[in-house]
């Protein structure tokens, strides 16, 4: 059955500080409820993507010079990242960006400022926070900059769902994390999507482990896209370390 198209990106170009072609021709869609994954190597063109979805390319001084950007069939190109994230679009940038001085629940607290729940919500909100990562209920009251690696991807995810999203952008939730802890984490972005029913797009290095997670997958080769399918398919590949990430 067709789940429905939520995002559809449509032939972008992205461009940094004028000159810079970092993407030259992507299109791609997600659709409701689905796990995506962006594969391709360093410098392919990822988090570009992400950025340009998310409002935060112009943050970066890139800019979207062709192509379109449709939530829900309606154009959302060129809006500001606090509209975005309004429309349920949210982006976990590369290297986590937890606010160190503040507390795991403090820093929880700034993913509620979007929809201002009442203090009862709220409650109910961190409490299924706290139940998907029970570490950062034990540290709610650490500074999130003395917490390990794997606490704050885990607290930047948490503070995302806070802003109640249809769509959350990850980009390299895997990065230098030990594998177990990356486990959890992709074991917990498969329990949201099925009881949230929440989307997600994952930009990642790691080939195999998204596609042991996502439903289809998209790989990137300098800033085109190369192959995509379903992520069973690509993962049967064998040729695809070696053509397009760069890694064997
Ligand atoms: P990585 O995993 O290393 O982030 P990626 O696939 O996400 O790789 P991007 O970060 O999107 O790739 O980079 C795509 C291209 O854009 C690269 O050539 C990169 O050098 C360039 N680029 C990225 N960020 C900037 C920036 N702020 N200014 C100028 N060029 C940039």
């Amino acid at each position: 059955a067709d789940q429905g198209t939520l995002l559809e990106v449509s032939n972008i170009e992205v461009v940094y500080g004028g000159a810079i072609l970092a993407v030259a021709d992507v299109s791609l869609t997600i659709g409701n409820g689905e796990i995506v994954a962006l594969l391709g190597a360093n410098g392919a063109g990822k988090s570009t993507v992400l950025k340009a979805i998310s409002g935060l390319a112009s943050a970066d001084r890139a800019k979207v010079r062709r192509g379109h950007i449709r939530l829900g069939g309606e154009d959302i190109l060129g809006l500001a990242a606090n509209k975005l994230a309004a429309r349920g679009i949210v982006h976990v940038m590369e290297g986590r960006h937890v606010f160190p001085h503040l507390t795991v629940k403090e820093n929880l607290l700034t993913g509620a400022f979007l929809h201002r729940p009442s203090r009862k919500e709220l409650k109910r909100q961190l409490d299924d926070v706290y139940a998907w990562f029970p570490r950062l209920r034990d540290k709610q009251s650490t500074q999130a900059g003395l917490t390990s690696g794997g606490e704050q991807q885990m607290l930047a995810i948490g503070r995302a769902f806070l802003t109640q999203p249809r769509l959350v952008l990850l980009d390299e939730p895997s990065m230098g994390l030990a594998p177990r802890i990356v486990q959890e984490i992709f074991e917990i972005i498969v329990r949201l999507n099925r009881e949230k029913g929440t989307a997600f797009l994952l930009a990642e290095q790691n080939a195999a482990l998204s596609l042991a997670y996502a439903r289809r997958a998209y790989v990137l080769d300098t800033g085109r896209v190369a192959l995509e399918g379903p992520a069973a398919d690509l993962a049967a590949r064998d040729d695809l370390h070696r053509i397009y990430l760069g890694d064997g």
